[in-house]
């Protein structure tokens, strides 16, 4: 069963001190740009280039090693959405970036695996 005001399919394997647990749960507001059956996509809150999405599974995985260890489907559908989300925004002509941070030394600060999907203005490299 679904508890009220949560999006649909909810996922039992939620953790309600985690923010993106949250978010998924509908218990925290999020500007939702792409919905999978497995896989949500929001607006970062403080974005980083003009198009700044977050695509993070519905199911809790810390990072994106322990997403590819347990789930390796699941993997491929948050690559699968972020790939929507980059046509949905436009920017697959003009190139994006897909940034997994990976421990809290890569600047990871939500612990629930999420892909970045940046885009809308020139990428530079080496990354900061
Ligand atoms: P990371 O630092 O790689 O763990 O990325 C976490 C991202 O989540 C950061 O870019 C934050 O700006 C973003 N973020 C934090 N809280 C929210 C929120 N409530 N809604 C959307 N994005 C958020
Ligand atoms: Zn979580």
């Amino acid at each position: 069963m679904c508890p009220p005001g949560a999006r649909a399919p909810y996922d039992a394997r939620v953790s309600t001190d985690c923010l993106f647990c949250r978010i998924v749960a509908g218990e925290l507001p999020a500007q939702v740009v792409h919905e999978t059956p497995h896989a949500l996509a929001f607006r970062d809150i403080n974005p980083q280039a003009p198009t700044h999405v977050v695509v993070v599974p519905r199911a809790h995985h810390a990072d994106a090693g322990a997403l590819a260890e347990a789930d390796p489907a699941l993997a491929g559908e948050l690559l699968r959405a972020a790939r929507a989300v980059a046509e949905s925004e436009g920017i697959v002509e003009s190139g994006y970036r897909l940034v997994f941070n990976t421990g809290a030394g890569a600047g990871q600060t939500v612990f629930h695996v999420h892909c970045h999907v940046l885009g809308g203005r020139p990428m530079t490299w080496p990354p900061g």
